[in-house]
């Protein structure tokens, strides 16, 4: 059974993240979302509640599971008996972050291999932290996090 996990923030996870791990998800028996419970970041939701909404938003893909952790995470994809990360890649500018995580998780464990996917065109330009400030401000994301995330984020924010 080959398995593949997918770390991150996800804070919230919105529809750039879901076209990822539908794609991977496909090319792997199970796909397993890592959500990185970092307080150094302050997120918005909890990592439970980041755990929740992944669940929600993911329950049409049929082998997807989200799990927090605080751990490395070659060592979460070992313990899962994953052989893979998977990352999204949007421009240019992520890849001189992603190749130095990929080159450090490489050096921590060989065994797992980071692969890169790039989303749809259109979510290229998403990222979490404008999904939030634009909900802040009132603005429509419908077309970009589920509906689940987008009444959590309403909630959050008091809209
Ligand atoms: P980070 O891990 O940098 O805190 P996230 O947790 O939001 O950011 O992202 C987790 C993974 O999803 C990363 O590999 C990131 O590049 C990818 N990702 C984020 N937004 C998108 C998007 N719009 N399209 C494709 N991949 C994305």
């Amino acid at each position: 059974m080959k398995k593949i996990v997918y770390p991150g923030t996800f804070d919230p996870i919105h529809r750039g993240h879901l076209d990822i791990a539908k794609r991977a998800s496909k090319l792997f028996d199970e796909l397993i979302f890592a959500v990185a419970d970092n307080a150094t970041k302050k997120p918005l939701f909890t990592v439970d509640e980041r755990v929740e909404l992944i669940q929600k938003s993911t329950q049409d893909f049929p082998n997807v599971r989200a799990m927090s952790t605080n751990k490395l995470i070659v060592e979460v994809a070992k313990n899962e008996n994953a052989c893979a990360l998977i990352r999204g890649l949007r421009h240019v500018s992520d890849f001189e972050f992603e190749f130095q995580m990929a080159m450090m998780n490489y050096h921590l464990d060989p065994e797992i291999t980071t692969i890169f996917m790039m989303p749809d065109e259109k979510y290229i330009h998403l990222n979490s932290t404008v999904i939030k400030e634009v909900t802040k401000l009132g603005g429509d994301l419908t077309d970009y996090v589920s509906k689940d995330v987008y009444n959590a984020l309403k909630i959050k924010y008091s809209i």
